[in-house]
């Protein structure tokens, strides 16, 4: 491709993100209602509906929210189990960390979520630690995918939810071309205006657009270890939600 960011190695790939995302964390949820054009807001929703924390208190619920930055997927999780729910946000990025620990402590949560610096591929938790692992627009960034996978599987307690959320391939004509057009131009355009760098942004574009569609990711999740695995599209396919179980 054109791209310079398009060959980078697997270990320079990290780097590459990490600096993004340092650059961009006080900002991120701004980028994100600015490049999505709001929709994230409803995935993400979607995707706490389709998880559905249970609102008793019979037994401690938790959830692991890899990749979870500043907090968006593990506070909606809290405030739809009215409080029961416990999560444990990790992500490699301490900027994007420390805006989620603020943020969730002026929310009233600093109980219910914690906050911890690591990486997909080798979570800090024992095997079976956790009733559900949720993972939003984080996989993509992962250099070794399958690992990060078999992660999921080991730290899930049996009968354990995995969820991931991600763009995916449109499946809708014409819509496949106006998304295309979209994130090539437009979203660097918005990380140059918003950040002063366009660049990081062309990355993204191109990783999303490397990242395996919906039926060859499915494969990966059931090659790791789920079982029942199913996706859903959003917005034509812009993003898919795919769903196994650790049985
Ligand atoms: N889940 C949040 C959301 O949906 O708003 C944040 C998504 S953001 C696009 C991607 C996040 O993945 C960043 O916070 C980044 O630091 C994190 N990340 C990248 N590589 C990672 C890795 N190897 N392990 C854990 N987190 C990683």
């Amino acid at each position: 491709t054109s791209f310079g960011f398009a060959t980078v190695a697997q270990g320079e790939k990290q780097a590459l993100v990490d600096d993004v995302f340092h650059k961009v964390a006080s900002r991120y949820d701004l980028m994100n209602d600015l490049m999505s054009g709001g929709m994230h807001r409803l995935w993400k929703d979607a995707m706490v509906s389709t998880l559905a924390p249970p609102r008793s208190a019979v037994r401690p619920w938790i959830v692991l929210d890899v990749a979870g930055g500043t907090g968006d997927i593990a506070t909606r999780i809290v405030e739809r189990s009215g409080g029961t729910a416990k999560a444990v946000v990790l992500d490699i990025n301490g900027s994007m960390l420390a805006v989620g620990r603020d943020r969730a402590a002026k929310a009233g949560h600093a109980d219910a979520i914690r906050f911890t610096q690591g990486n997909a591929e080798t979570l800090p938790f024992p095997d079976r630690s956790f009733d559900a692992y949720t993972i939003a627009f984080g996989i993509r960034n992962v250099p070794d995918i399958p690992r990060a996978l078999r992660e999921a599987h080991r730290v899930l307690k049996r009968g354990g939810r995995f969820l991931c959320l991600e763009f995916s391939e449109v499946d809708v004509p014409m819509l496949d071309r106006v998304y295309d057009a979209f994130s090539f131009n437009a979203i660097p355009a918005i990380g140059q205006a918003v950040t002063g760098d366009g660049e990081p942004y062309r990355y993204l574009v191109e990783s999303i657009r490397k990242f395996p569609n919906q039926a060859r990711f499915a494969e990966m999740i059931r090659e790791a270890g789920f079982e029942r695995v199913t996706w859903r599209n959003y917005s034509g396919g812009i993003a898919a939600l795919h769903s196994g179980w650790k049985l």
